[in-house]
């Protein structure tokens, strides 16, 4: 099965985006460069030396994992559409997180139901998912339980990733998905953007429901297919 994204739709998206982009990552390359010439004054102490080189780097770092998101965004042939079983692409996203779940004290507590059929791009599919997983991982940075549920709820596969963390202000449930938005020091505030543009072109939905120091529930619901449909 392949699916044509629209071409129209995905070059008004990207020249947005190149816009934005090119604003965001001009501020890590002058931040660097201002390090820069700190570093080429003579006299400056070994002490203040490390420091500034190490933001030099962590700026270009920042620069480095803007380009790569938005290089997963733009990659065309990530446009490709097959039959898959959510349930195995979770599992794959939730196995390269595990890790880093473990690193930051984060419990993964995993109920997947078989035969998960949907049809999307599985690059994006993954990417989605560990995503919304590492998200809710970073919401907790005291630790805590990440749960995520997968089920058939009504012809839709339903998945749900919740976090018991810091939780979201309306004011910021309504920013999520903004290019470039983010309250993170190193974020780069492009995950959720392409997660919401990949889920729309699975022509699913996704909701979210949080509340300030109590923790989110980022609900998807994606339209199924049933196992028939695979040859
Ligand atoms: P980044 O992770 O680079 O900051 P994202 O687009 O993934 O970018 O997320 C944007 C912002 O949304 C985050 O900086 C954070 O403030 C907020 N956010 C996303 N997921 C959660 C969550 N599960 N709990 C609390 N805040 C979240």
């Amino acid at each position: 099965l392949r699916k044509q994204i629209q071409h129209t739709d995905k070059m008004n998206t990207l020249s947005e985006l190149a816009a934005s982009f090119a604003h965001e990552i001009r501020n890590p390359m002058t931040v660097a460069r201002g390090f820069m010439q700190f570093l080429k004054q003579p006299g400056t102490s070994e002490e203040k030396r490390q420091i500034y080189t190490q933001m030099v780097l962590d700026e270009i770092d920042k620069a480095q994992s803007i380009i790569s998101n938005y290089l997963v965004f733009a990659k065309p042939h990530l446009e490709s559409i097959e039959l898959v079983d959510a349930k195995l692409l979770i599992q794959q996203a939730l196995n390269s997180l595990k890790s880093y779940a473990v690193r930051c004290q984060v419990d993964l507590e995993i109920h997947l139901d078989d035969k998960l059929f949907i049809s999307t791009n599985k690059d994006k599919f993954v990417q989605c998912i560990t995503q919304l997983c590492k998200n809710g991982i970073e919401a907790m940075p005291a630790g805590g339980k990440l749960k995520v549920i997968g089920c058939i709820q009504a012809n839709q596969v339903s998945i749900n990733i919740i976090d018991h963390g810091i939780g979201m202000t309306n004011e910021e449930i309504r920013r999520l998905g903004t290019p470039f938005y983010s309250t993170r020091d190193r974020g780069t505030g492009l995950g959720m953007m392409i997660t919401y543009k990949a889920i729309q072109t699975m022509k699913g939905k996704i909701d979210v429901t949080s509340e300030v120091g109590k923790g989110t529930c980022f609900s998807l619901l994606i339209p199924s297919l049933s196992s028939s449909s695979f040859h």
